[in-house]
């Protein structure tokens, strides 16, 4: 039998974090980058916009011939966006120009038509302007935006929809960026039915497995594997085995508490380089954790508030870590307890709460019964706050740290109490 190794939460954190080794970086293109972590730092090859151009419909002018405005210039050429001038800007000239238009050499300002009026067309098409335009006046300059060697981006970013914009303008069609791990997600468990099975006495549906196929989805991984492999400790060895072949990091749902049919807890001597753990953690205290074959393995508890707590607070930043990103944990934000919160010291406690503007911070109040094995609380929560490992109870109004799930919406509202 396996004993268990007791840890607090920052020490399992640590050694998860430490036994994490990044996977290698790999070309990706453009259209894939969005929500990827990038693997390089990247400076601009050119500057942004890349050539002076016209911020306005209107006529490329010098300012100093507006001085005396209204004055008429002969229109001597029509830039639209795309095309270069024909020659030069003379000193008492203007040139009908287009947004985007780059700026014709001699020219310095825009009058937009709102100040202009054309006379005529063609050969002897003129323009009145009506107001003297500032030197500068409406010219994008060229590196306004960004200067050409300038970093864009450090490694380690999460890549945004505008963010590929940025790389796009710069001619960037790929990008070094830590690729999706292949996740296998396995839930233990004879009393387990899918969705769809008909329901029988004693059972119930498997709610774990398909929320933690979405979490590893939503922290950047590929599902490649989600399975129910029931309570027999040779077919879940088996199962496991089989997911370490074909995945990056495999995770297991239940059978690892001290129960008398716990499958996970007996296959780890068959697995080796896997350790059973006592997280001073609530909920999520029984856990597995190991490398076999460089693989990572986390056996997370079965209870559906404590798989929440356990993939928020130790998995996730693990598969973060192992793509590349800087920023590994979601956002944390300082909230006050709007109640009293029960906890002891010795553990470190993560309480499901919904979030509340208030002032000019946040009030956090838990939302609903903090019992391992409902589901209803972290379905309703906005936030884990933690109550840290040396606190006891924490007063209302008393400040706490949260990890923000979701931002409260309308859609999401906080239950009557
Ligand atoms: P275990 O650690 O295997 O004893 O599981 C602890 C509790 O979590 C038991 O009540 C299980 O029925 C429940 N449980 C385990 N796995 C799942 C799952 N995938 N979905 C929903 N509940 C589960
Ligand atoms: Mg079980």
């Amino acid at each position: 039998m396996t004993t268990p190794i007791h840890l607090s939460y920052a020490e399992a954190r640590a050694r998860v974090l430490a036994a994490v080794r990044p996977f290698p970086a790999r070309s990706t293109a453009l259209e894939a980058l969005v929500g990827r972590p990038l693997l390089e730092t990247l400076r601009a090859a050119y500057d942004l916009p890349p050539f002076p151009n016209s911020a306005m419909d209107g006529y490329a002018v010098h300012a100093a011939a507006t001085a005396g405005a209204p004055v008429e210039l002969p229109v001597v050429a029509v830039v639209p966006a795309g095309r270069v001038a024909p020659r030069a800007l003379g000193p008492n000239e203007a040139m009908r120009i287009m947004t985007g238009a780059m700026i014709p050499t001699g020219a310095d300002a825009i009058v937009p038509f709102e100040d202009a009026q054309r006379i005529g067309s063609g050969e002897e098409e003129r323009v009145r302007v009506l107001r003297a335009a500032a030197p500068g006046a409406h010219v994008r300059a060229a590196g306004r935006d960004l200067t050409r060697g300038a970093i864009v981006f450090e490694a380690g970013r999460a890549l945004s929809p505008h963010d590929v914009a940025l790389l796009a303008a710069l001619g960037a069609g790929d990008a070094l960026a830590g690729p999706r791990p292949r996740v296998g997600v396995l839930s233990t468990g004879d009393e387990l039915l899918s969705v769809r099975d008909p329901l029988v006495p004693g059972a119930i549906r498997d709610s774990n497995l398909p929320m933690l196929a979405a979490l590893a989805a939503e922290a950047g991984g590929k599902v490649v594997l989600a399975e129910r492999v029931g309570d027999d400790p040779e077919a879940v060895t088996n199962a496991i085995r089989r997911a370490l072949d074909t995945c990056d990091a495999v995770m297991t749902i239940g059978g690892v508490s001290a129960g008398d049919f716990d499958p996970v807890k007996e296959s780890l001597h068959a697995l080796g380089a896997v350790e059973l753990w006592r997280v001073a953690m609530r909920p999520g205290r029984p856990q597995a954790f190991g490398t076999p074959g460089g693989r990572l393995f986390f056996g997370l508890p079965g209870n559906p508030a404590s798989v929440a707590c356990v993939f928020e607070a130790i998995v996730r930043p693990a598969l973060r870590k192992a793509q590349g990103f800087a920023s590994i944990d979601r956002p944390r934000v300082r909230v006050r307890a709007a109640e009293r919160i029960v906890s002891k010291p010795g553990r470190t406690d993560f309480v499901r709460v919904t979030l509340k503007p208030q002032g000019d911070g946040w009030r956090a109040a838990p939302a609903g019964e903090q019992t391992s094995g409902h589901l209803t609380p972290q379905s309703r929560a906005h936030a884990l706050a933690i109550v840290p490992e040396a606190a006891g109870a924490v007063a209302a109004g008393e400040p706490l740290d949260a990890l923000v799930l979701r931002w409260p919406d309308p859609s999401n509202v906080e239950p009557a109490s």
